[in-house]
């Protein structure tokens, strides 16, 4: 049997959960305690059967007042194309102005997720 400890991070609780599995971690093998509500045991599964992260970066802006915006993707990918989305918007440079909000990139890395700007850069004067 194998016993981990995960924080749970879907909440600002941050419950402390326990999770107990035998073999290779499965939804139906896991058990999970700790947990104040259902969503920490999805998290938990999730977290050692398919875990996911979201991605915070930023790219170049050409033209505005700051010469790069922060990017965040707009839901959490798979861990294991955290890498290649990332290099994927190094290669990627917009015109300012940007807004919160705006797409810089779809479906990246193949994940079908889009990443978007959360800071504005306006032009420059
Ligand atoms: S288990 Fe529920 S209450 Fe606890 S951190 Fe996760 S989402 Fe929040």
């Amino acid at each position: 049997m194998t016993t981990k400890r995960l924080t749970c991070i879907l909440c600002p609780n941050g419950c402390e959960v326990e999770v107990s599995y035998s073999g290779e971690p499965t939804p139906e093998s896991i058990s999970v305690d700790g947990n104040t509500c259902p969503r920490g045991v999805d998290y938990a599964i999730e977290e050692l059967t398919a875990p996911k992260r979201t991605l915070t970066t930023s790219v170049l802006v050409y033209g505005g007042t700051q010469p790069q915006a922060s990017v965040k993707t707009a839901c959490p990918i798979p861990r294991e194309s955290l890498f290649d989305a990332r290099e994927a918007l190094r290669r990627i440079a917009v015109d300012a102005p940007v807004a919160i909000g705006d797409v810089v990139a779809s479906d990246i890395a193949g994940t079908g997720v889009d990443v978007i700007v959360t800071r504005p850069v306006p032009c420059s004067p």
